[in-house]
């Protein structure tokens, strides 16, 4: 054996590996003919609870394992009936970047390399495609929580100016704003950020889902009467129960005449300014202090992969910049291309994140992908239309974007039983196969919750997706066909 981890049989390994390509088209290919989710068996479980290896085995025996244990078992999110949750579908040439990003190695928290000018790259047309100034900053998170927890952070600091980064919070009552629906991320970030989760005031949505603005307004002037110092306040593009918006530029308006940080949380719902229909919603979005938003979702990058905006760079570098003596930047040589990606956020080491978007944006261009999006929303429209039209079915908001959410109802069941009716109409129908619905509240009650996202989904599925749903009632007696 040779003394490296590398091959003895360079040969064949690429057979192997041509092989594994091989298997991976052959799936992407024929992934409408799978169900949309199948559950993991015990037996598998099971399997994949052995001890740590302690001789190695041939790479055909690790990847005829993964052939039996992994691969029948995906999310599901590849799949057109998948309406679960909000999920990118992935794309080809999203899976080639991932291989040829894998073969590089590249390690993008700094340094003088080309990976670092793709992500550049990549960042630079997302502050073109969203209206930032050229100065603005960004950099590529693993999604939109940690995108919304670079921001807050950034937020915390620039309000508390330059001693909080070497004194704390010490005592400062900072407070900040959402509406009601905004992403559990956002409290999370608050409550990493040393902020606490009660620092978030939640404010209520009108009739159209965006935040109630007299009313946040109200909320910061008793907040200040009180002596707490409104810092923050975060607009959602796109809210995960509804696809509601907030007006970004009332926000933007009331932040610039309060002196409040404005960020938006845009994970899907920003992308709609791909679409030129849909880019009306997100008007005002340029204004933003800060922009944080996924590429692994109505992009399809393949996972994990967001992006975070800043319009100033100073603040955003501020809030993350440190340099040790072992991380010396260099005017020129190997350690020179500052600013380096480790200033602009939490990690050190990164992975080449950059390449699956940079590969996504230059073969569709950014009008197809809105049209891909526009599309989507057509159908979510066409849904909600069609559970309007459906005795037995109840649509329980405004479809405005992606988002169908709905309940099955039935004369003489009260409000706790049409809960449990609908609860247990969803786990069937995403047993069935048929297709993947999840569940949320909406006023309180239990609704299926349709969010369409995936490029592959055509009008069919929809009929499918109905069918499904009502086969599932029918079975428990809830309603005739
Ligand atoms: C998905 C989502 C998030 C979280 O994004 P991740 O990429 O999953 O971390 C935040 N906000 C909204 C509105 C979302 O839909």
């Amino acid at each position: 054996m040779s003394e490296s981890l590398d091959p003895a049989d360079w040969d064949a390994f690429r057979r192997l590996l041509h092989a594994a390509v091989d298997g991976v088209v052959d799936d992407l290919a024929h992934v409408r003919d799978e169900p949309a989710w199948r559950p993991v068996p015990q037996a598998v479980k099971n399997a994949l609870r052995e001890p740590l290896p302690r001789s190695g085995e041939p790479l055909e025996t690790t990847l005829a394992r993964f052939d039996e244990l992994v691969r029948p078992y995906p999310t599901g999110n590849r799949h057109p009936r998948f309406f679960g949750w909000v999920h990118g579908a992935g794309n080809a040439p999203g899976v080639l970047a991932e291989l040829l990003a894998a073969g590089m190695n590249a390690n993008l928290g700094g340094r003088e390399h080309a990976a670092v000018y793709v992500e550049r790259e990549v960042v630079a047309w997302f502050v073109e495609l969203f209206g930032f100034a050229e100065n603005a900053s960004g950099i590529l998170t693993s999604g939109t929580s940690m995108g919304n927890l670079l921001a807050v952070v950034t937020a915390r600091d620039a309000a508390l100016g330059e001693g909080a980064r070497d004194d704390g919070i010490t005592g400062a009552r900072l407070t900040a704003y959402a509406a009601a629906g905004v992403h559990d991320s956002v409290a999370k970030a608050l409550r990493i950020a040393g902020l606490g989760t009660a620092a978030l005031r939640l404010i209520a949505t009108g009739d159209d889902g965006g935040i109630d603005l007299a009313a946040l307004r109200a909320r910061i002037d008793a907040d200040r009467a009180d002596g707490a110092r409104p810092f923050l306040v975060i607009g959602t593009a796109g809210s995960v129960d509804t696809g509601a918006f907030d007006d970004l530029g009332a926000l933007a308006d009331l932040c610039a005449e309060l002196g409040l940080w404005l960020h938006v949380d845009g994970a899907f719902g920003a992308l709609a300014i791909a679409s030129p229909a849909h880019a009306h919603l997100v008007a005002g979005i340029e204004r933003a202090d800060s922009l944080a938003f996924d590429a692994h979702k109505w992009l399809h990058a393949p996972y994990a992969v967001g992006c975070v905006l800043f319009r100033d760079e100073p603040a955003h570098r501020a809030a993350f910049a440190s340099a040790p003596a072992y991380l010396g930047r260099a005017e020129r040589g190997a350690a020179a291309g500052a600013p380096w990606y480790a200033d602009y956020g939490l990690e050190l080491s990164r992975e080449f994140r950059a390449l699956k978007v940079w590969f996504t944006l230059r073969h569709y261009g950014i009008e197809r992908l809105g049209a891909s999006i526009a599309r989507t929303c057509e159908l979510a429209a066409e849904l909600g239309a069609r559970v309007r039209a459906s005795a037995g079915l109840e649509l329980l908001a405004p479809v405005t974007l992606n988002v169908v959410v709905f309940r099955v109802v039935k004369p003489g069941l009260d409000e706790a039983a049409l809960d449990r009716l609908n609860e247990i109409v969803a786990i069937a129908v995403q047993a069935s196969g048929a297709a993947v619905p999840s569940t949320t509240r909406i006023g309180g009650r239990l609704a299926l919750r349709i969010c369409i996202v995936n490029h592959r989904t055509r009008s069919e599925d929809l009929d499918v997706l109905l069918g499904a749903v009502r086969t599932a009632a029918n079975a428990l007696g809830a309603v005739r066909a």
